[in-house]
Formats: structure tokens, C-alpha cells, sequence
């Protein structure tokens, strides 16, 4: 879209932009961002406030839905004094025994027991897609990655973030086809991205889906 009038932007991701018409001379861009430099500051205070909240733990609470396996299990809680902390999970509810139900305790809980389950099921799925593809590796690491999926090596160790289990299982099965590739072909060329779309024809589908629901996700 054509801008009509010299218009300032301010994103997380863009950080300022300053968006002018045909015709508008650049050496009017500092006056502009100089007017509105009091909006400027103000929209950057709240970017700044709203992404340490993000980075802070969530306040988990009893009845929450929390992302499992392209679900949502159901938080509930029990406090039980004098008990070491434990999970149950009993169909689509997911209770949390602890001795105290305070929120940080409710995540380092929860946390491992993610952890725990992506170990058992991860390397599962990349044993049953190796078959499938014939191809070899040595070992799977279920990694705290908190800005990528997943990696390999040259020794042909696998590295997968334990957050795959907040996903859909086709989601994982890509991200764990696209490592498993790399495998063969360690770079994102043409020849990669051809390989990927035989083994995993939907592969665009689950890149979009992952833009959209990976940042979310990280901040698990
Ligand atoms: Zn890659």
C-alpha cells in the first residue's frame, strides 16, 4: 500500500520505521521523528515492559490449558505438605501433586515433565523416520534450545528442543525429516529443499506454522 502522508512504525520485530510518501523529502525525516519523539519513547517503554513479562515465567494456575502433543491438557493442582512433587496424567487432565502450589514451583514441575516426556517420545519418531528414509544416526540430545527446533552434527548426533512436545506430531515429524536430511545434505540449498518436499510434501505448510506458533511456543 502507497503512503499519503510520512507515518512512524514501531514493532518489536521492525524496531522504528518511518514510512513517508512519494515526494517527501529525507532531510525532513529527523524533524519528524523529533515531533513525535514523546510517542516514539512511550510505545518503546511498552514494547520494553511487554516482552520482559513474556520472558518471565508464566503465572501458571489451576484450569489452565497447557500445549501437549498438538493438545491441551488441563492444569489442575493438589497440594499435599511433606510429598516430593510428582505429575499424573489421567486422559486430557494433567494434575500437579507439590507441596506447595506457588507458581514457580507449578512450572520447574511442569518443566520436567516435559523434559521427560520428549525423551521418552522424541527419539522414538526419529528412530521410526531414519527407518523410514534409510538413513543413520549416532545419538538424539533433547536440548533447552531457546532459539531453534533442532540441529546436527558432523559426528551425526541429533539435537531436538524438548518444546517438539508442545507441537502437533506432524509438525515434529518435519522438523525431525529436515534434521534427518541434513544429515545428507548439511546446508539449505535447492538440492535440500528438494529432498525435504519428496519426503515431507507438506513441508511449507508446517515452516508457516512453525513462523506463527514458534515464538510462542519459546517462551515455555
Ligand atoms: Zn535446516
Amino acid at each position: 500500500m502507497r503512503a499519503k502522508r510520512a507515518r512512524l512504525e514501531i514493532s518489536k520485530d521492525k524496531g522504528l520505521r518511518v514510512v513517508i510518501p512519494k515526494g517527501f523529502r529525507l532531510t525532513e525525516v529527523p524533524r519528524l521523528i523529533e515531533a513525535k519523539s514523546s510517542w516514539v519513547l512511550r510505545k518503546l517503554a511498552f514494547i520494553e515492559s511487554e516482552t520482559e513479562l513474556q520472558t518471565r515465567q508464566r503465572a501458571l494456575k489451576e484450569g489452565d490449558l497447557i500445549p501437549y502433543w498438538g493438545g491441551d491438557l488441563t492444569l489442575m493442582t493438589r497440594v499435599q505438605h511433606g510429598t516430593e512433587a510428582r505429575v499424573e496424567q489421567e486422559g486430557n487432565v494433567l494434575r500437579i501433586v507439590t507441596s506447595s502450589a506457588i507458581s514457580t514451583v507449578l512450572n520447574g514441575v511442569l518443566k520436567k515433565w516435559y523434559v521427560c516426556r520428549a525423551a521418552e517420545v522424541i527419539p522414538q519418531c526419529v528412530d521410526i523416520w531414519a527407518q523410514k528414509l534409510g538413513c543413520s544416526y549416532n545419538k538424539v540430545y533433547i536440548r533447552d534450545q531457546k532459539t531453534r527446533w533442532g540441529s546436527c552434527s558432523s559426528r551425526k548426533n541429533l539435537s531436538l528442543n524438548w518444546r517438539l512436545i508442545l507441537m502437533p506430531p506432524k509438525i515434529v515429524d518435519y522438523i525431525i525429516v529436515h534434521e534427518l536430511t541434513h544429515l545428507e545434505m548439511p546446508n539449505h540449498s535447492r538440492a535440500f529443499w528438494k529432498l525435504m518436499e519428496e519426503r515431507c510434501p507438506e513441508y511449507l505448510e508446517y515452516r508457516t506454522w512453525l513462523r506463527e506458533n514458534g515464538r510462542h511456543l519459546l517462551l515455555w
